[in-house]
């Protein structure tokens, strides 16, 4: 790899650069897109990104240290966000008995209604994906999924809740096999974020 995959020539010759110029067009889409939903609720994209997270997963991860591996963001941070939050009255907070330093998250009915809407952000990113053949998508999907691994291997990116990375994942023969659910897993059905997901220890 001598030469940037932004570099035009080496983008010209490989597919492999511009794959990696493509992604990062559509990450840009992402910001692009958040950002305007962050205008028409006033709240920051981080802010957004939380209420969300929290519209969809369960209670042990709507923590703040949790929250802050997801986002790959520092405790303070997430804390300022939490707080902001707070203020407006689109989350509750409670403490854990066990721990009084720790609290989960839930959302408040407004919270809800911001999240229920903000959660379609990136509903143009989805309609032109709608258009590819089941087979275009499968590949793709595929093509995601073991990129996500290998950075999630490489620790650029932390929290994955994705079949690879979960125990209850076992290949047999190249078939994708989920033990828990006892059941195969046919390559556009393998899960990105699963609440069963258990990770390996
Ligand atoms: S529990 Fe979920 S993440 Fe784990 S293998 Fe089964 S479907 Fe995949």
């Amino acid at each position: 790899m001598n030469k940037s995959s932004f570099h035009l020539t080496e983008q010209n010759q490989k597919i492999e650069s511009r794959i990696v110029v493509a992604l990062e067009r559509i990450s840009e889409a992402f910001r692009v897109l958040l950002w305007k939903k962050s205008k028409e609720t006033s709240l920051s994209p981080i802010q957004i990104q939380i209420l969300i997270f929290i519209s969809f997963h369960s209670l042990e991860k709507c923590k703040v240290s949790y929250l802050a591996d997801e986002f790959n963001m520092t405790k303070a941070t997430i804390s300022d966000s939490i707080r902001v939050l707070l203020s407006k009255d689109l989350v509750a907070k409670e403490t854990d008995p066990q721990d009084t330093r720790s609290y989960t998250l839930s959302l408040t009915q407004k919270g809800k209604t911001i999240a229920k809407e903000a959660a379609f952000f990136a509903s143009s990113i989805e309609r032109p994906i709608d258009k590819l053949t089941q087979e275009q998508k499968t590949v793709m999907l595929n093509g995601l999924l073991q990129l996500i691994y290998d950075l999630n291997k490489s620790g650029i990116i932390t929290i994955q809740r994705m079949c690879f990375t979960c125990s209850h994942y076992k290949p047999k023969n190249g078939i994708h096999y989920c033990n828990l659910l006892k059941t195969k897993l046919a390559a556009p059905d393998i899960r990105l974020d699963c609440p069963e997901h258990e990770i390996i220890t």
